[in-house]
């Protein structure tokens, strides 16, 4: 029996996710359900689903704890590898990804939507994360020596970063290649072995990596998949991972931080955003507004670093927002190989797109381009919105379409006032001239590019991540392999206590009186 089906829109089919293309509705693959934990997966109850592998060792459907416990018995050897052994098994990997990319971008316009030219930088910047993680995880996680104090000068110390065994990774479908691997890319160079849930709007770009991952390292499971609709995502979180990285929706992330309470499985949070940027009077005005047109709307504005408000300062506004609108106008919107915006991916949002920008235009907004009429499912026609009132909709909750709002500012300290105004804190930008490393550093978020957008995104050597309602903990960057790591520290004795404080065996009165006057002589002046 076939379901009735809008076009993007996941269905689950005789216990198989069926992923179609938002655009035109064509199937690009399907994919066995795996089960919550305990129970058999639908497409094994009714037999017709191979069981728990279908012959590669990246892909796995089935039960979820089951294939959970698979990827405990892989840490072992992963880990036995040796530093060395993982970054070259990674480098193969990254170059198995580097070396079919009109392949890799193809599926992702088919199945996600989006224009050739945007998969083909998400996969240049997620090869590059890849790469800087393999090569630089002995560095940052190596066991180091680190001083002892004068107190305890009997003792070495060491730290070294130890990983957590199997880490779960839960995916959104925005940047389907992009962020799952700067989980997955950053907890395999740590050390642990990772089961991925990705999507279920892009489970044919997930198994596509879990399968070049497959074909570089055969021997083991080191990367599995688990596909299904968010009920995989929650039998993933109480499988018994000793980590669950979750990049997806703030709601989602709540739901996912309550799944992990029991049994106190540390979690990382990758939620949503609504970045903002700010246009100084002084900034160069045709730079910032191609800026924000890009940070807007590249991937049709499901972005969660995008950028969906502009504050610019009074002076220079209307100058402002009429390059904004002649470069967004030139935009071409569809399906087509030279288009620059794609469909909505998520068939849901549109409706979410549509009442931000129906309440602000309500609430005496103007749209300078677009407007609710831009909005012709499956597609939505960048808009810019202008003077929107700062309750609405479209400035505090999340769009996640081609939809800029700009509001005038008397100055760059109103600007921050509003920009910190909203509960989330990703990502941001600053154009000026004049003070701009001090307005970035006054934003309330996890990143923020100067005279420029998202371009923290693509540089590994630097933590992503967000605060408030956009989640906590950090992937890239040394931070980034750390957060795949418990810190371990070791204290080794290499001589005789010239202070026995830590034995009964001592004269009590003694050691107190020689303790405090070494205190005082080492801490006693202020
Ligand atoms: P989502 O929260 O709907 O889903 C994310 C993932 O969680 C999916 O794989 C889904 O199946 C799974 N899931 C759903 N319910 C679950 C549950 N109860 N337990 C466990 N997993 C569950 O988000 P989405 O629509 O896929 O992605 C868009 C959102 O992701 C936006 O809010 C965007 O800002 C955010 N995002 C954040 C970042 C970041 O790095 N901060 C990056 C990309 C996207």
């Amino acid at each position: 029996m076939t379901a009735t089906r809008t076009p993007g829109m996941p269905i689950i089919e005789a216990g198989h996710l069926v992923s179609t293309s938002p655009a035109t509705g064509e199937e690009v693959g399907r994919f066995p359900v795996a089960g919550a934990d305990g129970r058999r997966s639908e497409a094994e109850s009714a037999g017709n689903q191979p069981p728990l592998s279908t012959g590669i060792a990246g892909a796995v459907g089935g039960d979820v704890s089951v294939v959970v416990e698979r990827a405990r018995a892989a840490a072992d050897w992963w880990v036995g590898l040796g530093r060395a052994g993982r970054r070259a098994r990674l480098l193969a990997f990254r170059a198995a990804i580097a070396s079919r990319i009109p392949e890799l971008a193809d599926l992702m316009r088919r199945e996600g939507g989006k224009p050739v030219i945007d998969a083909v930088v998400e996969i240049a910047a997620a090869v590059d994360h890849a790469t800087w993680a393999a090569r630089n995880a002995h560095r940052v996680l190596r066991s180091r020596r680190v001083r002892s104090s004068l107190l305890q000068m009997e003792y070495t110390a060491r730290v070294e970063y130890q990983p957590y065994g199997v880490v779960g990774v839960i995916g959104p479908w925005n940047y389907p290649v992009y962020t799952p691997m700067g989980s997955i890319a950053y907890a395999l160079a740590a050390g642990n072995t990772v089961v991925f849930k990705p999507s279920e709007y892009t489970p044919a770009v997930g198994q596509w990596l879990v399968d070049r991952f497959a074909e570089v390292v055969p021997d083991q499971p080191v990367l599995q998949v688990v596909h299904g609709l968010g009920e995989t995502g929650a039998a993933l979180c109480r499988a018994g991972v000793d980590k669950v990285a979750f990049t997806g929706s703030s709601r989602t992330g709540r739901l996912v931080m309550a799944a992990c309470v029991d049994t106190l499985t540390p979690v990382l949070l990758e939620c949503g955003g609504k970045d903002a940027m700010i246009v100084d009077a002084d900034a160069d005005l045709d730079a910032a507004a191609d800026a924000a047109v890009w940070g807007g709307l590249y991937n049709a504005g499901q972005t969660c670093v995008g950028i969906e408000r502009v504050y610019v300062t009074a002076t220079v506004a209307d100058d402002f927002v009429s390059r904004l609108v002649s470069r967004a106008s030139r935009l071409k919107v569809g399906v087509e190989a030279d288009s620059t915006v794609g469909p909505i991916t998520m068939p849901g949002q549109i409706d979410v797109i549509r009442r931000h920008i129906a309440d602000a235009v309500e609430a005496g907004g103007q749209a300078a381009l677009g407007g609710v009429e831009a909005v012709r499912p499956p597609y939505v026609h960048p808009t810019i919105l202008v003077d929107v009132p700062e309750e609405s909709a479209a400035v505090r909750e999340e769009t996640f379409g081609p939809v800029l709002v700009v509001n005038r500012v008397r100055d760059a300290d109103e600007a921050i006032a509003r920009a910190n105004a909203v509960p989330y804190g990703l990502g941001g930008s600053v154009f000026a001239r004049r003070g701009a490393l001090s307005l970035a550093r006054r934003m309330r978020s996890g990143m923020t590019s100067v005279n420029s957008v998202l371009s923290f995104a693509g540089m590994p050597s630097v933590p992503f991540g967000g605060v408030g309602e956009s989640g906590f903990g950090r992937v890239h960057g040394d931070d980034g392999l750390r957060e795949f790591s418990r810190a371990k520290s070791i204290t080794s004795r290499r001589s005789k206590s010239l202070l026995p404080a830590a034995t009964f065996n001592r004269d009590p009165a003694k050691t107190a009186d020689r303790i405090a006057r070494i205190i005082k002589l080492l801490h006693g002046r202020p």
